[in-house]
């Protein structure tokens, strides 16, 4: 789950990591009040940003500086309810609904500092660079040596020596070490406590007065933790997300939308992620990952059905079951009602397998819909190929 960054800097604060002071807005007036409340506490410059869940706002013109409140109230008006484009968006953006007003920092160097879970080494690492401010997936990639990175162990934790040893690394000053070594805790402590799996500060700057902050700060949690994270649940805001994965997460269906034509209902995240490979190599594009689940009843089944349905893109559906725990007569009952109940019209492509397959052909034969079935993965997936070209 991902949340906004002033969601994220409000958790920092929690934990005594330094960031700017600033308020969430979602209307002109409340930004404008926000930016008059700063000004008026003697800040020079205020920050108005874009709050979306994507990182490259800047680039994209969704971080600009004030340095009046006419400037601000501008800034405010053009960012608010812009569709804003950035790399992490896509060609078409995402609306800005609402805004961060923050007190403006005096930037003297931007550095990077982040946290992942690693699932290579079961562990949680611990990276620092002094390449911050800029794409960190670029300087990964073009100079690799220079992102530092400390591995936690989950018995003990961060540890002091490495926390210090990443602050000389980013060539902090003596009187800063101790600061950073204090900010660097509170974000491991911020990330266990979340259970977060990754937490992004770019950039971690100094000032010009030498202090240290969080400028900008990205959190994604772990889903599957969430249940024991109620408040954090709270934080969700699903006018980020896709609609169509809102309404799946709703009845626990496991579905993540592509772009390709070929719908997929599939019950096993092995099985479907080896039902979107064999489209691929038919020559075909997966419109979505669906995994409906191992004991998937007829109401899942119709639900899925209409979430499958509801993207315009999808021209056929390839409906790909190993009955296991899920038996195939009573696959094949729920599909027939839930394609009669909901008036398909689009080429229906079944590959059936395991307890009472028999029983289920008899089934979609005796149904009168028009059906193909592939006797194996591979002749399913060229009919749905087929059908999905027309
Ligand atoms: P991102 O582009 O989505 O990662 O948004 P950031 O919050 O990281 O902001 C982008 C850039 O805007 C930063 O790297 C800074 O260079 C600049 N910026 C943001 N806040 C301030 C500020 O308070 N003062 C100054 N001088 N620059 C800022
Ligand atoms: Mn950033």
């Amino acid at each position: 789950m991902k949340i906004h960054e002033y969601q994220a800097k409000e958790i920092l604060r929690r934990y005594g990591v330094p960031v700017p002071s600033g308020e969430m807005a979602t209307t002109i007036e409340e930004a404008d009040k926000a930016a008059k409340q700063l000004f008026s506490e003697g800040n020079a410059v205020v920050v108005v940003k874009a709050q979306i869940h994507a990182g490259g706002r800047g680039k994209g013109g969704g971080v600009k500086l004030a340095k009046t409140i006419e400037d601000a109230d501008a800034h405010s008006k053009a960012i608010l309810g812009m569709q804003l484009v950035t790399h992490q968006t896509g060609p078409a953006g995402q609306k800005v609904q609402r805004l961060l007003i923050e007190q403006g920092s005096a930037i003297e160097r931007e550095l990077y500092l982040g946290l992942v879970l690693d699932r290579a080494s079961g562990k949680v690492v611990f990276m620092a660079s002094q390449h911050g401010g800029m794409d960190i997936e670029e300087v990964a990639h073009n100079t690799p040596d220079e992102i530092f990175k400390e591995y936690c162990d989950p018995g003990i934790g961060l540890q002091a020596y490495q926390a210090r040893k990443l602050a000389f690394k980013l060539g902090l000053a003596k009187e800063q070490i101790g600061d950073a070594v204090k900010f660097m805790f509170g974000l491991y402590k911020a990330f266990i406590d979340t259970d977060s799996t990754l937490m992004e500060i770019n950039p971690f700057i100094t000032t010009k007065d030498g202090k240290l902050l969080a400028l900008d700060c990205k959190i994604n949690f772990d889903d599957n933790a969430m249940f024991r994270h109620k408040d954090l649940k709270e934080l969700r805001d699903i006018a980020e997300e896709d609609p169509l994965e809102v309404e799946a997460s709703k009845y626990a269906l496991n579905y993540i939308k592509l772009d390709g034509s070929i719908a997929c209902m599939v019950n096993g995240a092995g099985l479907a992620m080896a039902t979107m490979d064999i489209i691929e190599y038919a020559g075909g594009k997966a419109a979505n990952f669906l995994d409906v689940g191992g004991g998937a009843n007829q109401e899942q089944i119709e639900n899925a059905f209409g979430i499958l349905l509801s993207d315009p893109n999808v021209k056929a559906i390839f409906i790909n079951i190993f009955g296991g725990i899920l038996r195939v007569d009573v696959l094949a009952t729920a599909v027939v009602a839930a394609a009669r109940k909901l008036n398909v019209t689009l080429p229906i492509i079944l590959r059936l397998e395991g307890t009472n397959v028999e029983e289920g052909r008899q089934i979609i034969a005796d149904s009168g819909l028009k059906v193909q079935i592939g006797a194996t993965m591979k002749e399913a997936a060229d009919l749905a190929v087929a059908a999905a070209k027309g």
